[in-house]
């Protein structure tokens, strides 16, 4: 066994010891092909049944033990990759360096970096359960994915055919004390134009919004926080009922997939003053109604008067018509899960100036027919603008299913373990279960993990108490008859 240095004290052994190894090898993104030759190469070490794909996807399959013959496989899932994130003073480089590993108050770290816990955990959880810590099980067959982190790519490549499971347990999820039971799907829709540019002259705004909380358009949609473009472009709609406006360019927005927490916009109206009057009435009603996250909203103007020749957009009322017409934030709730947002959409970037427009929409759901919904709802939009629009990287959701065996066994054993009962939750983000469950639909699919905090971020940190906890769990369910 590997020398155990940095948690050395903590339980499960085998499994940190895994992990610690894991942290020695770069695994970043697309970068998966060492991580994958050493788990290809512990399975042919230990005589098991391996595929490494042409994607650096690994399978490998255990055989059942004595009397476990007859009982129904499992399938083990978690992704290689992991997100590569850093301070700005550090020096590590993710394609060539060991992560620094360090305790915390019993939480695990790497210094100055994210620690890779997602999905590492996962990683090291099946090579300890394939290595012999645990005594009697069914045929067991893990699959570690590559890509997941930009785009799920992995488990989009892989080949179902050699699995035999029809039970799977997911290991990508990061709150002990949840089963998640469904997740969401999505599409991404990426509109795009040239502006038809005309003269005009008047008054030039130019209109800013800051300083709100924005946020996960996925999991953070339900909190009421307030898009930054749809509120510039509220405001806009609002001046053009009184007056002609003409846009020069609207930006805000980051990602596709994050809340939009700023946007400026400049524009050409004839009567600024009743522009202002407008945004200043709107900057009053409009606090009334954000959540305290949004508090630091901050509403500039600035205004140049009596400006001659300006390149306006000729697009301009079509392409508030889109703005206002799309709703985005929550669109459904679920009929089946109280406070589960079954369908959303966000309008995460806009870039418009005199020579291109840029416009995404990233819409979400359980079910495939809002997702449909959604894209026609774009579509519609786009045409009237007369604008291109590429629906990409769509992928399937998991819909929560009211009744599954797995989920029963997980949510006793649980209780009979940690003497407390686990939630079950849906997330209103993409998993890769999704994509699995769409290849193999009559899989019994969950989702768990050991506690975690701040992924995707140089703060991340993984409860090793947790992981101990959890995997006792996962083993007791692997081990009923
Ligand atoms: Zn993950």
């Amino acid at each position: 066994m590997v020398q155990q240095l940095v948690t050395k004290g903590y339980k499960p052994e085998k499994v940190l010891a895994y992990f610690e190894e894991l942290c020695k090898i770069p695994h970043g993104s697309g970068n998966e092909e060492a991580i994958a030759k050493y788990i290809e190469n512990f399975a042919k070490k230990k005589g098991l049944f391996v595929i490494r794909d042409a994607n650096n996807n690994v399978f490998i399959r255990k055989e059942a033990t004595e009397g476990y013959e007859n009982a129904p496989a499992y399938l083990l899932q978690g992704h290689t990759d992991m997100v590569c994130a850093k301070l700005t003073t550090s020096n590590h480089d993710f394609e060539r360096d060991a992560l620094d590993l360090y305790m915390e108050n019993g939480w695990l770290r790497a210094r100055g970096t994210t620690l890779g816990g997602d999905d590492g955990i996962a990683v090291a959880f099946m090579l300890a359960l394939l290595d012999g810590e645990i005594e009697n099980h069914p045929t067991i067959e893990c699959l570690f994915t590559v890509e997941e982190e930009t785009g799920l790519g992995g488990a989009e490549s892989f080949d179902y055919s050699v699995v035999t499971a029809k039970k799977m347990i997911n290991l990508d999820s990061e709150s002990e004390g949840e089963v998640c039971a469904g997740c969401a799907g999505g599409v991404r829709s990426k509109i795009d134009f040239k502006p038809t540019l005309e003269a005009s002259s008047g008054d030039v705004i130019t209109l800013a919004v800051d300083g709100l909380f924005g946020g996960h358009s996925g999991v953070e949609i339900n909190c009421g926080r307030a898009n930054a473009i749809i509120l510039t472009s509220n405001m806009l709609s609002e001046i053009a009922k009184e007056q002609e406006l003409a846009l020069v360019s609207i930006f805000g927005g980051e990602k596709d997939n994050a809340i939009p927490r700023m946007c400026e916009a400049k524009f050409v109206v004839e009567d600024s003053t009743k522009a202002v009057e407008v945004i200043e009435k709107f900057d009053a009603q409009i606090r009334e109604g954000l959540c305290e996250s949004d508090a630091g909203l901050k509403i500039s103007v600035s205004v140049e008067n009596d400006v001659e020749d300006v390149k306006t957009l000729a697009q301009s009322k079509e392409l508030l018509d889109m703005t206002g017409s799309l709703k985005v934030g929550v669109l459904a709730m679920s009929a089946h899960l109280e406070g589960l947002v079954e369908f959303s959409r966000n309008l995460g970037v806009i870039e418009v100036n005199g020579e291109n427009a840029y416009i995404t929409y990233s819409s979400r759901s359980s079910k495939e027919e809002q997702i449909d919904l959604s894209i026609t709802q774009v579509d519609e939009q786009v045409e009237k603008i007369g604008a291109n629009v590429r629906h990409t990287g769509r992928y399937p959701g998991w819909d929560f299913l009211p009744e599954s065996d797995l989920r029963d066994t997980y949510v006793r054993k649980f209780k009979e373990i940690m003497g407390v009962d686990v939630q079950t939750v849906v997330i209103h983000a993409g998993l890769e279960c999704g994509i699995i469950k769409s290849r193999i639909s009559d899989m019994d699919i969950i989702s768990i993990g050991p506690n975690m905090r701040n992924i995707h971020t140089p703060d991340e940190a993984l409860d090793l108490d947790s992981c101990a906890r959890l995997f006792e769990v996962l083993k007791a369910v692997l081990s009923e008859k």
